[in-house]
């Protein structure tokens, strides 16, 4: 993928988070990284999401950290995201939240539990919540390593929400699955206990969710990478 292809997609994928309702003002961030050049694109600190182009986003290099395009700044939240690259290898875009169910839970330091089949699809397990940490240096990349499980996001206790994949646009769909799964998990503990589902059931519904569900599709390409989420039926 070109730098042009992937400041591309981090911008689209930016703009997602927006447009579905997921952050407020300009918090929150997505980046998205190519491996193969060891270069990131990151949003810019304090811009608006509404007129964000590609050329806007930074450009970072994952070994230094040094930021290539001198434009704008990168996010605050540049470090963490850096931290979660280096240390987990499979990883190719990252997307940071404040949504608000997600971050109800976190506000309240408690995992979002594993209760409904909608959830083992796509995280394949509970939504953790790590203990509180502040921003600085590599706290809250520490944090996300450490207790991280198996499903590809955390929560950040008093803060809000990291979800990860493959590439910047699969970040975002986890952060729209995980809001979701946070809201109905909430509504949920409204009414009762949410009923847990054990482990080994969730694996059964991840594994199947992600080798039979959709259309076959050919090898992704950078044209259909810009499809929109979409939920399991
Ligand atoms: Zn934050």
């Amino acid at each position: 993928m070109s730098l042009e292809q992937l400041r591309e997609e981090v911008c689209r994928a930016n703009k997602l988070l927006m447009e579905h309702g997921l952050v407020c003002l300009h918090s929150g961030n997505v980046s998205g990284l190519d491996r193969s050049t060891g270069r990131l694109v990151i949003k810019p600190s304090g811009v608006d999401y509404e007129t964000l182009s590609p050329e806007d986003l930074v450009e970072v290099d994952l070994i230094t950290g040094k930021v290539i395009s001198t434009h704008l700044r990168p996010s605050v939240d540049l470090p963490h995201h850096l931290y979660i690259y280096r240390n987990m290898p499979g990883v190719g875009g990252i997307a940071h939240a404040h949504s608000d169910y997600a971050t109800a839970w976190a506000a309240v330091g408690r995992p979002v539990p594993l209760c409904l089949t909608s959830m083992a699809d796509y995280f394949g397990g509970e939504i953790p919540c790590a203990p509180y940490v502040d921003n600085e240096g590599d706290n809250i990349g520490q944090a996300i390593v450490r207790y991280r499980g198996r499903a590809p996001a955390i929560l950040l206790a008093n803060h809000g929400a990291f979800t990860w994949g493959p590439t910047a646009l699969d970040a975002v769909k986890l952060a729209v699955a995980l809001e979701d799964a946070a809201k109905k998990a909430f509504l949920a503990s409204q009414l009762g206990q949410p009923l847990e589902i054990p482990l080994e059931e969730a694996r059964k519904w991840y594994d199947k969710y992600h080798h039979g569900y959709g259309q076959i599709v050919p090898p992704r390409t950078p044209q259909t990478v810009t499809r929109q989420p979409q939920s399991p039926g």
